[in-house]
Formats: C-alpha cells, structure tokens, sequence
C-alpha cells in the first residue's frame, strides 16, 4: 500500500484563523494625494448612477482634491433604477 500524498493532513497550526476587520479590502481608504503629496485619507462621493454601475469618486480629506474614482458595478442603486 503507497502513501497518498493527497490524503495529508497539515496540523491545525498550519492554517491559523485570523480575525477579519479590514473586510473593506476592495474598497480603498488610502489613496496617494499629489497636492498633499502623501497617502491620505479619502471621502468617498456618489457623482452619477449609470447603467453599468455607480461612478464614484475619491477626494482628499485634507485639500479636497480628487485623487481617484472607480465604478461600482453592484451599486445600491442599480436595483432602484431598474425597478
Ligand atoms: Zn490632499
């Protein structure tokens, strides 16, 4: 009888459980501000709901310069706006 090397059990501490608070990891809260010239932190703004999702935009909360944007493709108002 061979060994399986796919019957192997790691012990427990192989896999260690870590907490998850930073579930927003998709979700930016840092992004790079060229007036401020660091990472800063963000607001975020609702600008438009589209038809292919929510457009989004990052702003400085030092300077209030845009410093990103993105759109959100599962966005809370699509449902509204299909309905
Ligand atoms: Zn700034």
């Amino acid at each position: 009888m061979k060994n399986n090397p796919f019957n192997f059990t790691p012990p427990a501490t192989a896999r260690p459980v870590k907490p998850r608070e930073d579930f927003g990891e998709l979700e930016a809260t840092e992004l790079y501000c060229s007036e401020c010239g660091y990472a800063v932190p963000i607001n975020k703004f609702l600008l438009l709901v589209l038809p292919d999702g929510d457009r989004y935009e990052y702003r400085c909360k030092h300077c209030g310069a845009k410093v990103g944007d993105k759109i959100d493709r599962s966005g809370q108002f699509y449902g509204i706006l299909k309905g």
